[in-house]
């Protein structure tokens, strides 16, 4: 009992600082949503910017934070950091007890149990929070977001107008550095 009211004090006074990790590869308008019910828990989020080795990324870690402040610009209650390494150590150096994580569909939740379950191996105190997104950003991801830039497609209702031009921007220099290396 002693150990559970210690802990639990612990949690009430971290219990509003969030963190939210994620590849941001770019940020898009189903990022924001989680963002936005995020806040409306917390006092403070920390946006996490983290490389997964799993993915390629289109944009480097500097650009994705850079277009992630533009387009949250100064919010006191949000603070954007880029990190590499593990996400447990990240929240135990800056504090945090919960991580935020946005869900889709059921898909998505097999892998986000197994990462939050490594997660709290790694760091017994972190919890994981899973929040909904709403159905208009069931769909959206930004391997999505990637695939209908680089097709040529709109993609300006998936995404701030600002990362859509960054977008078109990024895959026209690609198919012009592809044209330039043809044989
Ligand atoms: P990661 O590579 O860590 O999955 P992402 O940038 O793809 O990073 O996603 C970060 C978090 O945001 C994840 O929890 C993901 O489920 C969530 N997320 C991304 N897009 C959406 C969306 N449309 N609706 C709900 N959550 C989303």
């Amino acid at each position: 009992m002693i150990g559970c009211r210690s802990r639990n004090q612990a949690v009430e006074s971290n219990m509003r600082l969030a963190i939210y990790p994620g590849s941001f590869d770019p940020v898009t308008n189903g990022h924001l949503d989680i963002l936005e019910r995020a806040l409306a828990i917390f006092d403070h989020v920390i946006i996490a910017v983290l490389v997964n080795p799993g993915k390629p990324g289109l944009f480097s870690l500097a650009e994705r934070v850079s277009m992630l402040q533009s387009v949250i610009g100064e919010y006191p209650k949000v603070t954007i950091e880029s990190f590499r390494g593990l996400t447990a150590e990240f929240a135990k150096q800056r504090g945090a007890r919960t991580l935020i994580r946005g869900l889709r569909a059921v898909s998505d939740f097999d892998a986000e149990l197994r990462v939050a379950l490594v997660n709290r191996r790694l760091n017994s105190e972190l919890d994981t929070i899973f929040l909904m997104t709403s159905a208009q950003n069931l769909f959206l991801s930004s391997s999505t977001v990637k695939e209908v830039a680089q097709l040529g497609g709109d993609t300006s209702s998936f995404v701030p107008a600002m990362v859509d031009r960054r977008l078109r921007e990024r895959f026209a220099a690609l198919a012009t550095q592809d044209e330039e290396t043809k044989p």
